[in-house]
């Protein structure tokens, strides 16, 4: 009994460092509303739009699609990242 409590412990502990990590916090290809799964992120993109209506969002600078605005925000802002360090290089 006490065993299986600090097996379920550890457990809880290694799930919350995987979380903190970036693992579990969103599926890859994954779809958020029937759960299914996808091999390519083209694929999910497709089947959000078709299946669930959903709206995408595009990026400005290279067409790339993403599901939900925080994810192209998060990509603009790493591509204007990206664009500071080409600078900074050459
Ligand atoms: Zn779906
Ligand atoms: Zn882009």
């Amino acid at each position: 009994m006490i065993h299986t409590e600090t097996l379920y412990r550890s457990n809880q502990i290694i799930f919350i460092q995987l979380k903190n990590m970036g693992f579990l916090h969103r599926e890859k290809n994954h779809c958020e509303t029937c759960h299914e799964k996808f091999d390519r992120r083209d694929d999910l993109i497709q089947h959000a739009r078709k299946v669930h209506y959903q709206s995408i969002t595009k990026c400005r600078n290279c067409g790339m699609e993403f599901l939900h605005e925080e994810d192209r925000l998060r990509h603009v802002q790493q591509e204007k990242e990206r664009k500071i360090d080409m600078r900074r290089h050459r």
